[in-house]
């Protein structure tokens, strides 16, 4: 591994603190007399709090065992928020519940222990004030009553069934459904599935799940009573394979060859496969206009095979402009809104994500994320990457430069402390950022602790454990409060989407050389679809999509992909 040379930002990071950077006893974190009586206050209050959970306990013992009671006690301590009045009258001081159920996204129909992380992650993120509209809670309450009724094993699902395994003709069904195919990376996954949920939730179908090598091995169940996983015996989940761009049950090779028309007389077959995969053709594409979507109605099994977050076109099909407006009047949340409805980790990716964040970030006053995923060939890690990450987070202030004359360590006690959550496959650029904080001071006096939680050295796909871990560093990142991601890559747009932030995103370097300047911020939290269609269903002719409506744009990260913002930004 070569050595990180000082670039040409050094002369920066040399210059010496005078004593007026050191911070003042009055803007630490415990120095004011108001700070400790407040801390006297919470700590009475938090012992209170201990003291009558164990009354409780003590009292009438749950028969679930100490694994239950203690989880609950985390939950209550955790739970504990305290609102005072403005004059600080501690007489008016209420306890204030977390909002685990996320202002209604979630419904309250699931057996905790079943998948702890429904239940227990939104203790350890910040609120962030982003609601779901009360249209969006509804519409997903009608989702979950609709799988119920259609979902695996129904009367519904098994008459339809039968329609598959005849070969009938499409029409008028009683449940139609969107098969999701298990596709591609994590990130990928992910995005696709939330896609797919979204373009059921659009047209009144029940979304079931390829299960793949391990999609139940990462995710809990997200509706309540009723599998989302498509069931083992599902008739054709043996010719998922043989399904792609040359596929002659693909939805653009029948229009092609003229085996089916989109015009709104024409008899559908009981299943259609959709290809929208980046390597779609022109006739696939067609599945972004309003008369496909008209004559694709009529076929009781679409299944799909993705690996892109196609949602922003959905935003420009005419017949279904009014349906997204109301649920979701911030187009920007999207993604955020859907992601936290739906994936929750299972118990043993959330045991990760809990003892990393427990080990490692609870205790920071700050945490930073940096996903590091490099796109070049070769065995990284490579100089310009690392030059990169440092000029970003330094020129953008998330990290303190360092002093590289003076081997002094600030002698407050009272530091601030970051923790920075490193992620990659490569352990290079995480050793060269923990060894520069670790051997040289930094000039704000902040205290830098580095980490990162594995080094897979390349993507494996198909293994477990691979990617138990991969979800769990998505997760991790997604509970940091500031985060830097990288350019193109779906594993950051995870994190960023689950966490609500808006990221720094490293800009994608070409020639083997740091792009200057090396990051942006980016206008919108939603991820980028990186293959969208160019065209203009009404005129028949290719046009740019990013121009069509204020609220899709074309991403910063991929010139040619698109991406939701909130048109009532300034742009
Ligand atoms: P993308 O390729 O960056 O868009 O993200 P994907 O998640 O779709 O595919 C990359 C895959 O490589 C991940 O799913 C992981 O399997 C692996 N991978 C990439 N970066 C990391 C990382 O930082 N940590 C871990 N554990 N795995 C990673």
């Amino acid at each position: 591994m070569k050595r990180f040379n000082r670039n040409s930002n050094d002369h920066q990071m040399l210059s010496i603190p005078g004593k007026d950077d050191f911070p003042r006893p009055s803007e630490t974190k415990c120095g004011s007399n108001l700070m400790k009586m407040m801390g006297i206050f919470v700590a009475c209050l938090m012992a209170l709090s201990v003291l009558f959970s164990v009354s409780v306990i003590l009292r009438d013992p749950p028969s679930d065992g100490i694994w239950a009671v203690s989880e609950h006690r985390v939950l209550e301590d955790k739970s504990l928020k305290v609102i005072g009045s403005e004059d600080g009258d501690s007489s008016q001081q209420v306890e204030v519940p977390k909002d685990i159920l996320l202002g209604g996204l979630l419904s309250d129909g699931f057996d905790e222990r079943s998948c702890f992380s429904r239940y227990q992650s939104a203790l350890y993120r910040i609120e962030s004030g982003h609601k779901p509209s009360s249209y969006l809670i509804s519409r997903l309450r009608n989702y979950e009553a609709l799988h119920k009724r259609c979902g695996p094993h129904t009367d519904s699902y098994n008459k339809t069934l039968e329609k598959l395994k005849s070969g009938q003709h499409g029409g008028v069904s009683d449940c139609n459904y969107v098969v999701w195919i298990s596709f591609s990376g994590l990130g990928n996954r992910i995005l696709t599935l939330a896609s797919a949920f979204l373009y059921a939730l659009l047209t009144n179908r029940v979304l079931l799940v390829d299960r793949g090598v391990d999609m139940d091995d990462l995710f809990c169940e997200p509706i309540p009573e009723v599998s989302w996983l498509l069931p083992s015996d599902f008739p054709i989940t043996s010719q998922f394979n043989s399904l792609h761009k040359k596929s002659r049950r693909r939805y653009g090779y029948m229009l092609k060859n003229g085996i089916l028309t989109n015009s709104s007389g024409s008899v559908m077959p009981p299943f259609v496969y959709l290809h929208l995969t980046h390597d779609y053709d022109d006739h696939d594409k067609l599945f972004f206009c309003d008369q496909d979507q008209t004559s694709l109605e009529k076929v009781p099994w679409l299944i799909m095979k993705s690996d892109n977050y196609f949602i922003p076109s959905l935003f420009l099909i005419p017949s279904f402009e009014q349906e997204l407006s109301n649920l979701f009047p911030e187009k920007e949340k999207v993604f955020h809104f859907l992601g936290r409805y739906l994936f929750h980790p299972t118990n043993p990716v959330w045991g990760l994500v809990m003892r990393y964040y427990q080990a490692y970030l609870a205790k920071a006053d700050e945490k930073i994320g940096i996903q590091i995923r490099v796109f070049d060939t070769g065995i990284g890690p490579f100089q310009h990457v690392l030059d990169q990450i440092l000029a970003c987070t330094m020129k953008e202030n998330l990290l303190p430069l360092v002093n590289l004359r003076e081997p002094i360590m600030n002698p407050s006690g009272n530091q601030k402390t970051v923790a920075v959550l490193m992620t990659s496959l490569n352990a290079g650029y995480f050793e060269h950022v923990r060894n520069l904080y670790w051997e040289h001071p930094t000039m704000t006096g902040e205290v830098i602790a580095v980490y990162q939680p594995s080094h897979e050295e390349f993507q494996q796909t198909e293994k477990q454990t691979h990617n138990r871990k991969a979800w769990a560093e998505m997760y991790l990142l997604s509970l940091t409060d500031k985060l830097v991601t990288s350019s193109w890559s779906t594993f950051g747009y995870v994190a960023q989407g689950l966490g609500g932030l808006k990221p720094w995103i490293l800009y994608k370097p070409e020639n083997r050389t740091a792009p200057d300047p090396p990051c942006f911020r980016d206008i919108s939290m939603e991820p980028c679809f990186h293959a969208p269609p160019f065209y203009d269903c009404k005129k028949k002719v290719g046009a740019d999509t990013g121009n069509l409506v204020p609220h899709v744009r074309h991403c910063e990260d991929m010139s040619w992909g698109l991406k939701l913002v909130d048109h009532t930004k300034d742009l």
